[in-house]
């Protein structure tokens, strides 16, 4: 797991996120200005995507598949 700083174009603030999103091409939600750049938006900030594990799933990964694909453990207490 990596993370980038994105810069939003909108309100110009930096912020990080996980290289899972990115190379997943999903919309990064900018603290600064609570809207979503889409992955078009900030790719030239991120480069193209490389290869990683997660290229190796067939099922595209969104908020419904992410709870399949990624382990999440549950709370204790
Ligand atoms: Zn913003």
């Amino acid at each position: 797991m990596k993370l980038v700083f994105i810069a939003c174009e909108r309100c110009g603030k930096t912020f990080y996120c996980e290289t899972l999103l990115t190379d997943n091409r999903l919309p990064l939600h900018c603290p600064g200005c609570d809207t979503y750049i889409d992955h078009a938006d900030y790719v030239r900030q991120v480069g193209p995507s490389v290869s990683s594990a997660l290229t190796r799933i067939r099922k595209p990964l969104n908020e419904a598949t992410i709870p399949e694909i990624l382990y999440m453990p549950e709370k204790k207490g």
